[in-house]
């Protein structure tokens, strides 16, 4: 196929490589000065994205996709599918379908799991939203950039997806890490509490795959001084995502708020920027009530 592939960061720079490596002919666009293995690069998106047979957009939020919406809709070829993996708010998600919708384009909102270890491995997981012919259209090189792609429902579906998973992995590793804060504090060992949670009512991804404590459960950045894995600074864009899908939809969402709120504080005020999520452990650690 040739692919048009605009944005090329942390997360879509290895996913062109992926896609050239598989043979694909793909031909890249980025704000930025870069290079890609196996891309040719063009010189504006909508360069990129003429007589592309699928165009792939990874960029940083909804703002941004729309502005490269207005430029590349127009450059492409009717027939032809836009296939954005970004982490957008579902509006944004929804407008850009409906404007390739109206240019005779296939559209699907298809936001990752995985992060940049997925990207590189290719093996991400796909939330997507659009109709079956673009989700077909698109499923070949899910294949290639992922191990798992599910077919969500409609426009904006993937991206509702993302942000509900994601609201519940912020609520669960915060809980998950004032509890270990709380054991330290009734002098219940960290092995242990993880031996009883990870087996019982209170397990989660968060405990049982990503464990905050350092030493303790499988490796993660709490083994690694923090250093991300899954950023906090990225956990508070999706939070703000969910919070702004849940004041549109007027969803009753406390916890998320609350975790919102948390990671705001964590990332704007303290010591959060630029550490994993799961380095919420460490903040609660050195917290009493007051
Ligand atoms: P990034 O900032 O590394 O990459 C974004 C790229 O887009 C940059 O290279 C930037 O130069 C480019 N860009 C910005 N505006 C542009 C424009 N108008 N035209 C062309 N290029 C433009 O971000 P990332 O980590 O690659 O994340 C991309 C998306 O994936 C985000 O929506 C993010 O929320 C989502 N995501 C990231 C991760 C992760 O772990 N990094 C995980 C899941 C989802």
């Amino acid at each position: 196929m040739k692919i048009g592939f605009i944005g090329l960061g942390n997360m879509g720079a290895p996913m062109a490589a992926n896609l050239a490596k598989a043979g694909h002919d793909v031909t890249g666009f980025d704000m930025a000065d870069i290079s890609v293995e196996g891309v040719t690069m063009a010189g504006s998106a909508a360069e990129a994205a003429t007589g592309a047979d699928v165009v792939i957009t990874m960029l940083p939020n909804g703002q941004i996709l729309r502005k490269v919406a207005e430029e590349i809709v127009p450059a492409m070829t009717k027939g032809a599918a836009l296939v954005d993996c970004s982490t957008v708010d579902v509006d944004s998600a929804r407008a850009v379908a409906e404007q390739a919708q109206a240019a005779g384009l296939l559209s699907v909102d298809a936001p990752v799991s995985g992060g940049i270890g997925g990207a590189a491995g290719g093996t991400l997981t796909f939330m997507a939203g659009g109709s079956e012919a673009a989700f077909e259209r698109a499923s070949p090189l899910f294949d290639i950039m992922g191990q798992k792609a599910v077919h969500c429902g409609e426009a904006g579906a993937g991206q509702a997806a993302k942000i509900c998973n994601n609201m519940i992995l912020g609520v669960t590793m915060i809980a998950t890490c004032e509890a270990f804060a709380l054991a330290d504090k009734l002098g219940l060992d960290r092995q242990k509490m993880f031996d009883v949670v990870s087996t019982s009512s209170g397990y989660s991804w968060s405990m049982n795959a990503y464990c905050p404590a350092p030493g303790v459960g499988p490796q993660s950045p709490a083994d690694n001084g923090y250093k991300p894995g899954f950023a906090a600074d990225l956990m508070l864009k999706d939070l703000r995502l969910s919070q702004q899908a849940a004041e549109s939809a007027d969803a009753d969402t406390p916890m998320g708020a609350l975790a919102q709120a948390l990671y705001a504080r964590f990332v704007e005020d303290e010591d959060g920027a630029g550490r994993d999520f799961s380095a919420m452990l460490p903040r609660f650690e050195t917290r009493g009530r007051g």
